[in-house]
């Protein structure tokens, strides 16, 4: 029996989309990435549906894209969904890179962000590197207050996630300072500086997420729909979408350095050496 990687709950008005690798602090493979995009579809289709609260399972929201999990399913096919990009499997080099991140990160995140229904991401716990991907494609975050964010993959000779959204969601100088050190930002500081709704207690996360989303799910669906299109186009007018795409490129670039100078697309740190870094920040 495959795990199920994403559970997916209708609470009225409310669907409740869970990652559920808590083993593995969520880690998202592929798989998952496939789930979600299943459960955002079904959340869209549903006109029962009005708000998506997006969580994950244990002590931790996300610790990022599998890097080292055993079900890290990097080399695994699946029918695309985000674009029309060939499969990366039997691609080499920089082909395949750029395929299947076009796919399942920047692609999945873009095509997320667009769903026509507000999504409150409730962060509990660690939110690292693609679990940034997740809580920013979100409209709203409500973090508990041991939650914490980062973006080390500098130490991998990466400058970010594929999705760029850093400097549109804290001030370019604090998204330098949050890229060169890759330390915890506590949700606290991430409330203080505007790119968090709510801190609360960690035993309220659940009731406090799902009193903004009942509170949000009595508004009509279109005047919800068009709102968030609004601020999303006003978002993308001030250069987001037009900089993420041209920061991919240095993404890429960095996993085709690394891939030339070393043994893999990640250069620096091994997951090992990243966990212990982590653990020490
Ligand atoms: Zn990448």
């Amino acid at each position: 029996m495959p795990e199920d990687v994403v559970n997916y709950e209708r609470r009225g008005p409310v669907a409740v989309v869970t990652m559920n690798r808590p083993d593995f602090r969520n880690a998202q493979n592929s798989a998952m990435t496939y789930a979600l995009d299943e459960a955002f579809y079904r959340a869209a289709e549903d006109d029962e549906v009005k708000v998506v609260v997006l969580a994950g399972a244990g002590k931790h929201f996300s610790a990022g894209h599998d890097i080292g999990t055993p079900g890290r399913d990097v080399d695994r096919s699946f029918p695309r969904k985000a674009g029309l990009w060939w499969d990366h499997v039997g691609k080499a080099g920089a082909e395949s890179r750029f395929a299947r991140e076009s796919e399942v990160y920047l692609g999945m995140c873009r095509r997320w962000r667009e769903l026509p229904k507000p999504v409150i991401v409730s962060v509990q716990g660690a939110c690292i590197a693609g679990g940034l991907m997740l809580a920013w494609v979100g409209d709203l975050i409500v973090a508990s207050d041991d939650a914490f964010f980062a973006d080390p993959v500098v130490r991998m000779g990466i400058p970010g996630v594929e999705y760029f959204a850093h400097p549109w969601v804290m001030p370019p100088r604090i998204a330098k300072e949050f890229l060169y050190t890759g330390d915890r930002m506590p949700a606290s500081r991430a409330y203080e500086l505007g790119w968090v709704n709510r801190v609360v207690a960690r035993a309220d996360l659940e009731a406090e997420t799902f009193a903004l989303a009942e509170r949000i799910a009595a508004m009509p669906r279109l005047g919800l729909a068009l709102t968030k299109k609004a601020v999303n186009q006003a978002e993308d007018l001030q250069g987001m979408r037009a900089g993420m795409d041209s920061v991919f490129g240095l993404h890429h670039l960095a996993h085709a350095h690394n891939a030339e100078t070393s043994a893999d697309s990640l250069g620096g740190m091994d997951p090992k050496k990243m966990k212990e870094a982590a653990d020490g920040s």
